[in-house]
């Protein structure tokens, strides 16, 4: 990045988002452009790679506070005009002031090491450390923060495990340290643009200042590029990062962690990892929040006479007593067998018995249950009776067209 980045570059364009956005907005935004560029998700696609780097130019600087800021402050002053004059250009004749200073003071002063105000002197200051143009000492700048995504079973994110993630990053380059020359060597001045990156468009009255073609902008020349990283001064470079996943974890849980970003540059903290959980499900079990679910058929005897059942829950199987006259559809607590959390809070498990009706039925089952049915003199839907008037097992009244295709004919 340059200092003319600041003055050229739409950095809320970049991200979609409105200049008033908030830092969660920046950050959303952020989250789910990298998502979609990221190189992995588009293996040799230069445009997406080329828009990445540009999604992350432009988080790096509004996702700092400060960085914002002298951003912001840049970008009025661009729009006022002041631009036109920016040094090593040959917008001469129009060389601008704002405010009754000259831009060109600023850098002169920034330069030399009048920063630290938390506006332009800070602004360019930080720039020139990051070009190492300077020569200040360093403050370093904070690395990116990195999301990932993890897919887990469903019982590995009940019970916690440890994961292995590769994430493949752009980082400076081991070779060259990110002069992109081989070493030995090093980049000299652009001949075009005087090593400023920039050259001027006169039109019309106008001046305007565009990146130097002859450098891309970046104000050096390689002669003899790195083998490594052609000149290009990154490397796209895999890492693995072993890490912890805490018992509980939900699907689409974003789970931080701090400092497994990518590093930083010049002494500035890493950024932080971001970890997005998908769980697959599980063939028995499902959940809601930390309480396990489990649905469990029984026979229409088992729920009216009572039983017990053998039901499986995430460690040894357990004994589920079924009350006689028990409801289809009712829920059953196993305590204590749901997530357990590592700050010692334990789910339960929500067990629901539901009545199996078999589908085919032996001729002897057939009579018993007639003989059975025979003994059923209780209206068992009092409150439809009572709705329709239509006392139970009476034929009279209109047979409902739309009944499902399974009622039983009389
Ligand atoms: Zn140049
Ligand atoms: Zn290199």
């Amino acid at each position: 990045m340059s200092e003319r980045d600041y003055f050229e570059k739409d950095y809320y364009a970049a991200l979609g988002v409105s200049k008033n956005a908030t830092t969660a907005e920046i950050k959303k935004a952020y989250r789910k452009l990298a998502r979609d560029l990221h190189p992995d998700k588009n293996p040799g696609n230069k445009q997406a790679e080329e828009k990445f780097k540009a999604v992350s130019e432009a988080y790096d600087v509004l996702s700092d506070d400060k960085r914002r800021k002298a951003y912001d402050e840049a970008r009025s002053l661009a729009a006022s005009g002041a631009f036109r004059g920016f040094p090593g250009t040959a917008g001469g004749q129009h060389r601008g002031t704002a405010g009754g200073f000259d831009l060109s003071d600023l850098l002169r002063n920034a330069g030399a090491g009048a920063g630290g105000d938390g506006g332009f002197g800070d602004l360019f200051g930080g720039l020139f450390n990051r070009r190492g143009a300077a020569g200040r000492a360093s403050r370093g700048r904070r690395g990116a923060d990195v999301e990932t995504e993890v897919s887990l079973p469903f019982r590995d994110a009940v019970r916690g495990t440890t994961v292995s993630l590769r994430l493949s990053e752009r980082g400076t380059c081991p070779t060259c340290h990110g002069s992109g020359s081989q070493p030995g060597t090093s980049p000299r001045n652009c001949p075009v643009c005087g090593g400023s990156g920039l050259t001027s468009r006169n039109e019309g009255s106008f001046a305007f200042s565009e990146p130097c073609m002859a450098c891309h902008g970046t104000g050096s020349v390689i002669d003899t590029p790195c083998p490594t990283c052609h000149g290009q001064r990154t490397v796209v470079a895999p890492r693995t990062v072993n890490t912890r996943i805490p018992a509980g974890v939900a699907d689409g849980q974003r789970i931080r962690l701090a400092g497994k970003g990518e590093p930083g540059v010049g002494g500035g903290a890493a950024g932080d990892l971001f970890v997005v959980v998908r769980v697959t499900p599980d063939s028995l079990f499902g959940r809601s929040g930390d309480n396990l679910t489990l649905t469990v058929p029984a026979t229409f005897t088992e729920m009216a006479l009572g039983t017990t059942i053998t039901i499986p829950t995430l460690e040894a199987s357990v004994s589920l007593k079924v009350a006689p006259g028990t409801a289809s559809g009712r829920k059953l607590r196993v305590r204590g067998k749901g997530v357990r959390r590592a700050n010692g809070h334990v789910g339960d498990l929500i067990v629901t018995v539901e009545v199996a009706v078999p589908s085919r039925l032996s001729a002897a089952a057939k009579d018993a249950l007639e003989a059975f049915a025979r003994t059923q003199t209780a209206d068992p839907r009092p409150h439809i009776t009572a709705a329709t008037g239509v006392a139970a097992g009476s034929t009279a009244g209109a047979t409902a067209g739309a009944s499902a295709g399974a009622t039983g004919g009389a």
